[in-house]
């Protein structure tokens, strides 16, 4: 057994595994009934990490009884679907929402369960995704020629055995027109040493392959999370990371600045920034669209553009990702338009006439290669 296979099968699985929770019994038979529905996985590795009770660690992964205040019955919750995957679900597993791009769930088990998981009706819950799904899957790829994009998610695709895995990989590289693979995984930020060289040996085999990684807190990034990404970015694999706006854990512009400043040193792009999911059993983890509007101004000119994420939100009932965005244009017709710069100066920049404004503008008015303004853009 390898070593992160060892971290896995010793996870906290069971209330009575969790770290830093009260003894009352009351309290863990609560629990127990939060678990009962909402699964608990905690590999060892993770748990190695976590410090005490509510850190940034603690609080993504341990359930608490706050998962109760907007619970349904368990029928009910199980069936919330706040993104509305299943409509759009030609085949079992296989998500075709956007034209050109599909997502294709490879399995339902991750390396942790994270307590505001959008996907809380699947994860952790055995069979739904089987040999069977995903051969329908692959097969309705084949036949649809304008997809050129496939996501592989779940679950986490990287807990598929390597063997499983390059078929899979194989089975979509014999696609013609399937252009690029994307890896949805918090592997890399969660059980870092499964991340060997064997596995990216094989994975550098079916480029063109992207990486999205999930990271949440600059507490995740260990040494062992640089050795996983190094290992992935000397494979040739691009990576990305998707982030969860989550109250208590990241809700602060400092600790979002640290956190991107953190992945850009381990070749890390981070690529969004998202609204968290109205899922049932999160509430308390979602903040206000205007602290996420709030992070991105305060991430904008006062760190280089490649730090700063999309603001999104996944639309509830499936209308897909809106990007969102401080407001940066105060004004605009067709001779020019004014515009705001991280430090609130406003600036007017002429429309494509070629003629200059006629009227006086003030010093910072004009804006040349050289003002922050460029750099945002
Ligand atoms: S790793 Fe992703 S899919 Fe898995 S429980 Fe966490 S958020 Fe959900």
């Amino acid at each position: 057994m390898e070593r992160w296979q060892r971290q896995l099968s010793d996870s906290a699985v069971k209330v009575e595994d969790l770290p830093f929770i009260p003894d009352a019994q009351e309290y863990r038979d609560k629990l127990n009934k939060v678990s009962e529905i909402f699964p608990i996985r905690i590999n060892s590795y993770f748990l190695d990490q976590i410090k005490e009770a509510n850190d940034p660690l603690w609080r993504q992964v341990v359930p608490t009884l706050e998962e109760l205040d907007d619970f349904l019955n368990e029928e009910e919750t199980l069936k919330i679907d706040p993104l509305n995957e299943e409509e759009d679900m030609p085949v079992p597993e296989l998500v075709h929402r956007y034209p050109d791009r599909v997502l294709l769930m490879l399995n339902n088990h991750c390396p942790i369960i994270c307590r505001f998981c959008t996907r809380k009706r699947k994860i952790g819950h055995p069979g739904i995704v089987t040999r069977e799904t995903l051969r329908q899957g692959i097969e309705y790829i084949s036949r649809h020629p304008e997809i050129r994009d496939v996501i592989m998610s779940g679950g986490d695709p990287l807990l598929v055995p390597d063997k499983e895995l390059e078929r899979i990989l194989g089975a979509l590289r014999e696609i013609p027109h399937l252009e690029i693979i994307r890896i949805g995984t918090r592997v890399p930020g969660t059980l870092p040493d499964r991340i060997t060289p064997a596995l990216c040996d094989m994975l550098k085999k079916y480029h063109p392959i992207y990486a999205n990684l999930h990271f949440n807190h600059p507490a995740e990034i260990t040494p062992e999370v640089e050795t996983a990404c190094n290992r992935l970015a000397d494979a040739g694999i691009p990576l990305g990371s998707q982030t969860v706006l989550l109250k208590g854990v990241n809700d602060d512009v400092e600790t979002m600045k640290e956190l991107v400043h953190k992945l850009l040193k381990i070749r890390v792009k981070p690529y969004y920034l998202y609204q968290a999911d109205m899922t049932v059993g999160t509430d308390h983890f979602r903040t206000t669209v205007e602290k996420g509007l709030e992070i991105i101004q305060g991430l904008q000119g006062h760190t280089s553009g490649m730090g700063v994420p999309y603001f999104v939100i996944d639309t509830p009932g499936g209308g897909g990702k809106v990007r969102l965005l401080p407001d940066t244009v105060l004004e605009h017709n067709e001779r020019e338009i004014i515009v705001k710069n991280f430090e609130g100066k406003t600036f007017r920049y002429p429309q494509p006439s070629g003629k200059k404004p006629k009227q006086s503008l003030p010093d910072h008015s004009l804006v040349s290669p050289s003002d922050p303004l460029c750099e945002m853009a």
